[in-house]
């Protein structure tokens, strides 16, 4: 007789092993909603599981997003799990904390103090949306003003990320990408004014660009923007697409003069969830001043008792990114980022010294005077024995996730490979990243690969 009575052994115990449960023995719904409920524990387990096989984020050397995060940044977004972003009434709190990170980074983008107006957006993408709209809109007023026609808009970069591709043909703008000239990694300041014209609505100029994470020259476009100015009179603002470097280049490269300290720059947009560390779904876009952004695009919704101005693509949208972005600028301060930054830059530094040391590979960017960041190409890709993209393939097969992939059109021909060194990527993984590329390359060495039609078509790759 036991001294204590136990719970009676049957079947509802089989049920509270997650793993012996009904739903377990199963291959899960995948078209049709299931008919009853499942416990909890066990649907979560289960889902835990399939997602498994998405690899994991701190061996993602693609991506330029946050893949780490305090448990403080945890706790706040679990809180603010039910803050709608749009309701600035029922929120109020909320919504002056989107206004003081508006106002942090004006000021850390030197806006003229006071005037500058902007708002958070789900990522550089809807930021770069409202950027070119406001500039369409602009454009469209100045010409009508005028008596000009306003009906041919065009938008003047580089190689730019895909997101004004879907700005130019959502939003019926002509987008010329100005060609890649031999040997560049972005729009060069000699080849505006062959793009430039009456109808151009402004020139987007790129701190980090997306291929090869380095900066365009944006005060000397500013300044050929300045000479077609003086030689046609045309006034063509510019925008900075800073998704990566606007939080980096203020803590690392604060001389580099390519924000609203340029007049010229009439607009600049940067992801929170890159290297502003917050979690994915925030982006910011700030406006030199309010002239910048035309009242016809600021919707005053009398909302639930609310007049509040808002200019967004989507209405509902969570509050916690806003949050942890707050808690980040209070929790890290400016020598914080800079130290995060710092930290990322010198492992990038140091990965790209060996990569540049094993023999085969030429650097398009060593860590230098831009993002955190190494890019590289094969010095000879018809005699190395292997293509980028099986070295891709062969590091995959221990969880890096480093991805190959052409420059654009004009240089397609040349691929290239990249790692993004992010706040959580460590010296040590990159030290063990650098002895898996050399295993690798011994292993081509033994078994070299033939050349293959194929190579080029795997391991896919999407900005
Ligand atoms: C990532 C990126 C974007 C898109 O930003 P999201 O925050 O992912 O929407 C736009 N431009 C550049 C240069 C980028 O690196």
């Amino acid at each position: 007789m036991p001294l204590h009575e136990t719970k009676k052994a049957g079947t509802g115990d089989l049920d509270t092993d997650v793993f012996a449960s009904p739903l377990s023995g199963q291959v899960l719904p995948k078209l049709r909603m299931p008919e009853e409920h499942s416990p909890a524990e066990v649907v979560y387990s289960l889902l835990h599981n399939e997602l498994l096989l998405d690899g994991n984020a701190a061996q993602n050397l693609a991506t330029f997003c946050t893949t780490w995060s305090e448990d403080e940044v945890h706790r706040l977004m679990d809180e603010c799990l039910d803050k709608n972003m749009i309701d600035k009434d029922e929120y109020p709190q909320t919504a002056e904390i989107e206004a003081r990170c508006v106002s942090i980074l004006a000021d850390l983008w030197h806006a003229p103090p006071g005037a500058a107006t902007g708002c958070s957006t789900t990522g550089s993408s809807e930021a770069a949306m409202l950027g070119g709209l406001a500039l369409k809109w602009r454009w469209r007023a100045r010409r009508r003003a005028e008596g000009k026609p306003a009906d041919r808009p065009n938008l003047v970069c580089g190689p730019v990320q895909v997101c004004w591709e879907k700005f130019a043909r959502y939003f019926d703008v002509e987008l010329r990408q100005v060609p890649l000239e031999p040997g560049a990694t972005g729009l060069g300041p000699h080849q505006l004014a062959a793009h430039v014209d009456e109808n151009t609505i402004g020139v987007v100029a790129i701190l980090g660009v997306t291929y090869t994470c380095v900066y365009e020259p944006v005060a000397e476009l500013a300044a050929a923007l300045d000479r077609i100015q003086a030689e046609h009179g045309w006034d063509v603002p510019l925008h900075v697409d800073a998704a990566s470097g606007g939080f980096v280049a203020p803590f690392l490269q604060p001389d580099e003069v390519w924000d609203f300290r340029l007049p010229r720059v009439v607009s600049v947009n940067a992801s929170g969830h890159k290297y502003g560390l917050a979690p994915l779904g925030v982006g910011w876009i700030v406006w030199r001043s309010a002239e910048h952004l035309p009242e016809e695009l600021v919707f005053r919704v009398d909302y639930l008792g609310g007049d509040m101005p808002t200019f967004a693509l989507n209405f509902s949208r969570p509050g916690g990114e806003v949050i942890a972005q707050y808690y980040l600028f209070l929790r890290l301060g400016r020598a914080g980022y800079r130290r995060v930054q710092q930290t990322c830059a010198d492992t990038a530094r140091h990965l790209a010294a060996q990569i540049a040391g094993m023999g085969p590979f030429t650097l398009l960017h060593d860590g230098h005077g831009a993002l955190p960041a190494v890019c590289w190409t094969l010095t000879d890709p018809d005699g190395a024995g292997f293509s980028l993209y099986d070295l891709s393939d062969r590091l995959r097969m221990r969880g890096w996730q480093v991805p190959s992939y052409p420059l654009p059109p004009d240089r397609a021909q040349t691929v290239v490979q990249r790692v993004l060194v992010r706040h959580g990527v460590t010296r040590d993984q990159t030290a063990l990243l650098a002895d898996d590329v050399r295993r690798a390359l011994e292993h081509f060495k033994a078994v070299p690969v033939p050349p293959s039609p194929v190579s080029a078509s795997r391991s896919g790759f999407h900005h």
